[in-house]
């Protein structure tokens, strides 16, 4: 590619609404343009760097036996009633009617459509396990768009879903997926991390995420220092805007479960004085169909109000199995929160508990690394997307015993770049995505369902990749492999011969070139200073001076010095 041909967009000034630095870079280098908030355009650079992560995703998903399919961005509302969460995915969804007035979404994601397309195509166990997989642009009304791509509402996503005839075929294919993943982002050469994660709106039984370490990062991730122990501190990142909050005490009335049916029962089971109880309630499913306000039924989450409003003083000890999320907050604490709150597990789980009753969150209500033997001890509440006004009720801190029994733990900041479910059958139950099974008798197949946040990790990839100049890629994702200035080629035939040579040398061996082939009016200065921006990892100057001595100047983009190279010996340099 030619400077003069390509569509050079850098710009010298920091874009004033960009906060960190991969967006700030991202514009700065020209990779995307702004079209409206959460909305981008790949400009050239960018789509380059887009695509080669693409292909290695693709790459290892076919090599790791996944399909490549294509499903249409825009979905019928029909599948989304089938699988319920036509109400229950609240505002992200973004709905929209044709001009027969049928209503349809843009896919913030697929389990609907692929489970449709799973029961109309595979109907014997035999046929079993099928995984496949798409790269779709995805529809996402985020709350608070930002940091570019980082946090788009249109993005490319990977999404995988599997299909199996067993629980063990299904374990077999995730731990396929986990190790697909981690080559992956090994070969993105980005420094990442698979944790332990809350299985959100999509439900099912087990989940990890794979998480790039940076600190500007949206979540919290805990390590051990003894072991591979990693979990995410789930963040209250979904909280409704503040306009939007319900009053959630409103809703903190009843006590109800099969096991604890008073507040008596509640003290008791805390081994608590009854005064330090104020209320406690079912906030989803229970036993009894009366409490069961949504109409569903489900595992019981009891919210617990105690009196001194101190959270966590609990011990997990003392909490039995039976009720898994317990949590303890104030009314007020609640109310500051906007009905957004953590919970404790029987272990010491923490994660997020929505009190908010709306459509809008009814789906997220569990959360959590909810593994037995799993779990945080007194982990609580993650970082409010309003800094501060929860800050105070976290207590996870470094230096925590880890859960898993071995060393102390240490937060660091993640970006969420994949994400790897087990569904169980949450989807093809609803859909009634049946084969026949060995003895010809019809059978709910399992799922898996396998993201990755394609764009995303443009972003994050920089935001590990990057100096005071702009952006140091990866040579796998680089946009280009090799930049070329030619000095004064305006003036000097020798240089630009020596230039072109090089030029199609370079790109016949099957490097893909960058020569900055500007005119004078464009100095040396501000195409060295375009070429770092844009991270271009190896760049080549060729000037008569060098070219009298046999030599080229060569400097890699994290070097701190350039070196002279033999004209002749530029291929070998760059191997
Ligand atoms: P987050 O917690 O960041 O909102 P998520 O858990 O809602 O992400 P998933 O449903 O797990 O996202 O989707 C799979 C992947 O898609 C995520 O791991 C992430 O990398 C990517 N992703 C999700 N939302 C966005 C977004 N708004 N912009 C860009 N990428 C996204
Ligand atoms: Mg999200
Ligand atoms: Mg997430
Ligand atoms: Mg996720």
């Amino acid at each position: 590619m030619r400077a003069t041909q390509f569509l050079i967009a850098t710009e010298k000034e920091t874009p004033a609404d960009a906060v960190v630095i991969s967006h700030k870079l991202m514009l700065r280098s020209g990779m995307i343009r702004k079209l409206a908030a959460g909305l981008y355009t790949w400009m050239p650079l960018g789509l380059r760097t887009l695509r080669k992560i693409e292909n290695i995703v693709r790459e290892e998903m076919d090599r790791a036996g996944a399909q490549e399919i294509l499903m249409p961005t825009v979905q019928p509302a029909e599948l989304w009633e089938e699988s319920g969460r036509w109400y229950q995915y609240g505002g992200e969804l973004m709905r929209l009617k044709d001009r027969h007035n049928r209503e349809f979404c843009y896919g913030p994601t697929a389990e609907e459509v692929v489970t449709d397309i799973a029961r109309n195509n595979l109907s014997s166990y035999k046929q079993l396990p099928m995984n496949l997989y798409q790269v779709q642009t995805k529809f996402r009304d985020e709350t608070r768009p930002r940091f570019g791509v980082m946090r788009a509402r249109e993005f490319t996503m990977k999404d995988g879903y599997s299909f199996h005839a067993n629980e063990e075929s299904l374990q077999e294919t995730y731990e396929r997926m986990h190790e697909a993943y981690s080559r992956i982002f090994n070969r993105l050469g980005l420094d990442f991390r698979p944790v332990l994660a809350d299985t959100g709106s999509i439900g099912g039984a087990s989940s990890h995420e794979f998480h790039v370490l940076a600190e500007s990062g949206e979540d919290d991730i805990a390590f051990s220092d003894s072991s591979d122990y990693a979990a995410n501190v789930e963040l209250a990142e979904a909280l409704a805007p503040a306009g939007e909050r319900p009053a959630a005490s409103k809703e903190l009335e009843k006590v109800s479960t099969p096991d604890v049916t008073s507040i008596e029962d509640v003290a008791a089971l805390l081994n608590v004085a009854t005064s330090d109880v104020l209320k406690a309630i079912v906030v989803r499913g229970t036993s009894e169909a009366e409490d069961a306000e949504e109409g569903e039924a489900g595992e019981p989450v009891v919210l617990f109000l105690r009196g001194d409003h101190q959270l966590n003083e609990i011990k997990a000890e003392k909490l039995p199995g039976v009720l898994s999320p317990l949590q303890f907050a104030s009314a007020d604490e609640v109310q500051k929160i906007g009905g957004v709150a953590g919970f404790t597990g029987p272990r010491g789980l923490s994660a997020r508990v929505y009190v908010d009753r709306s459509a809008a969150h009814m789906a997220d209500f569990v959360c959590g690394a909810n593994e037995t033997d799993a779990h945080f001890t007194g982990a609580n509440w993650g970082r409010d997307v309003e800094e501060g006004t929860i800050a105070d009720l976290r207590n996870v801190v470094a230096g925590d015993p880890s859960p898993c029994g071995k060393g102390t733990l240490d937060i660091k900041r993640g970006i969420e770049v994949g994400h790897i479910f087990q569904l169980g059958t949450k989807y093809s139950e609803a859909l009634k995505a049946t084969v026949l099974d060995e003895n010809g008798k019809d059978r709910v197949m399992m799922m898996g369902c396998y993201g990755i946040g394609v764009s995303r990790v443009v972003a994050a990839a920089i935001e590990q990749n990057n100096d005071d100049n702009g952006i140091i890629w990866p040579d796998a994702i680089a946009p280009f492999h090799v930049g070329i200035v030619p000095m004064n080629m305006h003036k000097s035939e020798a240089v630009k011969e020596a230039a072109e040579k090089l030029y199609n040398e370079l790109t016949e061996a099957g490097f893909e070139v960058y020569m900055d082939d500007r005119d004078k009016k464009t100095s040396p200065g501000v195409k060295f200073a375009d070429m770092e921006l844009m991270g271009i990892p190896h760049r080549v100057v060729i000037s008569d001076r060098g070219l009298e001595a046999g030599a080229l100047e060569y400097k890699h983009r994290s070097a701190e010095e350039k070196e002279e190279i033999a004209a002749d010996n530029v291929l070998n340099v760059l191997k």
